[in-house]
C-alpha cells in the first residue's frame, strides 16, 4: 500500500483520534459478534506501545444524528476493555472539553468516544463538527475499512484536518484487495453470489477483466440462466438486467461459469419440500434457493485448481439448513484449495464463521460494501484523503 502508514508516524506524547469499524452487532446491551473489535487491537496496542494517548471513535447502527440509547458504545466499551486488558474511559460524547480532559487524565488506557452518528453533521460530513472532532487531536488515524467508502466527518472531514495516515487492519484489507486485483496468482477464480445482480453488476464486469473464471451461485445466477432462455419459475429474477447479463456472458463466454443444477422448493421457508433439479428443468411455480450437488462439484473442480480466490456473496438461503449445502461446499473447498483467499460480504463472512472455517480464509474483509466498491474499481473517499507515504 502506497498510503502512509501508522508505522510511519512519530507517535510519543501525541494525542491520536483514531476512526475505528466498531460497528458490531449488539443484542440486550451484550456485542455478539466482536471481529470488528479484535481486528482493530493490532493498531489500538501499536499507538500505546509507541506512548500515544488514544481516542477511539466509530459509528454503530442507524441512529438518526441525535443521541439513541439503543446505539450507545457501552456494550462496546466493555468488550473493548476486556479483549484489551487495559481501562476504556468511555465517554457519552464525542466533541467537547470532556474529551480534552479524558485525554489530559487518562494514562495507560484508551477513551471511547460516543457514537459519531450521535450528531447529525457526522454523514453530512459537516465542517463545523469535523473541526470539532480534530480540536483536541495531533494525529489521526483511520482503521475503519468497514467506513472508508462513505464521504463522513470521521473518515474523511477529520482527515483533512489532521496529519493522517492509515492503521494496520486498513492497510491489511487494502493490500489483500490490491493483490488480487492487480497481480493474482493465477489461476484466479472469482465466485460471486448473494442476493441482488443490479448490486453487483459493476463488480462482476470488472472481475470479468481479471479473473479467470467466475463462478456465479446465489440469486444472481437466475438473472443469467434466464437470459440464456432457461424457464426459472419464481426464482428471484432482475428483468431489468436481461440484457446486461446477455452481454456479460457474450464477452466472458466460458470464463463466466452458471450452476448445472440447483436446490429448488415452493416456498423459502425451513421445512418446505425440496426438489433438486437440472437447471433446464425448474418447475414452474417452484424457485431455486440453493446451487445442486453437481455445481458443487462443478465449482470445486474449479475452486481445487485456483491459486487465487476472491469470494462474495453465498450460494444460497444458507440462513435456511435445506438451502445451505451450496454454500457450506464452496467453503470446504475454498478451505482446502491451498489458494490465497478473500472473502467479503456480511453475509457471506456469517456462512464462513458459521462453518468455523474463518482460519482457513488467507483474508477475512471486515467490510461488505467497501470491498465491494473497492473490486469496483471506485475510489474510496475514506482510503483517497489519506496522504501517500512521504507525502508531508
Ligand atoms: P453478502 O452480504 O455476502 O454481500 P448478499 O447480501 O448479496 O451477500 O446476499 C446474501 C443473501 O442472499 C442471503 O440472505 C441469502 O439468503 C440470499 N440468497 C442467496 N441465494 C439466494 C437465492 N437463490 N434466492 C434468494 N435469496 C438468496
Ligand atoms: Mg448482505
Amino acid at each position: 500500500m502506497d498510503k502512509r502508514s501508522v508505522r510511519d508516524l512519530e507517535l510519543r506524547g501525541k494525542k491520536v483520534l483514531v476512526r475505528v469499524d466498531f460497528n458490531v452487532p449488539v443484542r440486550d446491551g451484550e456485542v455478539t459478534d466482536d471481529t470488528r473489535i479484535r481486528r482493530a487491537l493490532p493498531t489500538i496496542r501499536h499507538l500505546l506501545d509507541q506512548g500515544a494517548r488514544v481516542a477511539l471513535v466509530s459509528h454503530l447502527g442507524r441512529p438518526k444524528g441525535e443521541p439513541d440509547p439503543r446505539y450507545s458504545m457501552d456494550p462496546v466499551a466493555r468488550r473493548l476493555e476486556e479483549l484489551l486488558g487495559e481501562p476504556v474511559r468511555k465517554l457519552d460524547v464525542a466533541v467537547g472539553p470532556e474529551v480534552e480532559r479524558a485525554l489530559e487524565e487518562t494514562e495507560g488506557g484508551v477513551v471511547l468516544l460516543e457514537n459519531s452518528r450521535f450528531y447529525p453533521g457526522e454523514t453530512k460530513n459537516d465542517p463545523e463538527f469535523a473541526a470539532a472532532l480534530a480540536a483536541p487531536f495531533d494525529l489521526y488515524v483511520n482503521d475503519a475499512f468497514g467506513a472508508a467508502h462513505r464521504a463522513h466527518a470521521t473518515t474523511v472531514g477529520v482527515a483533512e484536518r489532521l496529519p493522517a495516515a492509515a492503521g494496520f487492519l486498513l492497510e491489511e484489507e487494502l493490500d489483500y484487495l490490491d493483490g488480487v486485483l492487480r497481480s493474482p496468482e493465477r489461476p484466479f477464480v472469482a465466485i460471486l453470489g448473494g442476493a441482488k445482480v443490479s448490486d453487483k453488476l459493476g463488480v462482476i464486469e470488472r472481475l470479468l477483466e481479471v479473473a479467470d473464471r467466475l463462478l456465479v451461485g446465489g440469486a444472481m445466477c437466475f438473472t443469467f440462466l434466464k437470459a440464456k432462455g432457461l424457464g426459472v419459475g419464481d426464482s428471484l429474477v432482475e428483468d431489468d438486467y436481461l440484457g446486461e447479463a446477455r452481454r456479460l456472458m457474450e464477452e466472458a463466454a466460458d470464463r463466466l461459469v452458471l450452476p448445472v443444477d440447483v436446490v429448488v422448493a415452493e416456498r423459502m421457508e425451513e421445512g418446505a419440500e425440496t426438489r433438486t433439479v437440472g437447471v433446464e428443468e425448474i418447475p414452474a411455480g417452484w424457485m431455486g434457493l440453493d446451487i445442486g450437488p453437481r455445481t458443487v462439484e462443478l465449482f470445486r473442480r474449479h475452486i481445487l485448481e485456483a491459486r487465487t480466490i476472491f469470494w462474495n456473496g453465498p450460494m444460497g438461503v444458507f440462513e435456511i439448513d435445506a438451502f445451505a449445502r451450496g454454500t457450506e461446499g464452496v467453503a470446504r473447498s475454498v478451505a482446502e484449495s491451498g489458494a490465497t483467499s478473500v472473502v467479503g460480504g456480511g453475509d457471506s463472512v456469517a456462512a464462513v464463521r458459521k462453518l468455523g472455517l474463518e482460519d482457513r480464509m488467507s483474508h477475512i474483509s471486515t467490510g461488505g460494501g467497501a470491498s465491494l466498491e473497492y473490486v469496483e474499481g471506485r475510489e474510496l473517499p475514506g482510503v483517497a484523503v489519506l496522504p501517500e507515504r512521504g507525502e508531508v
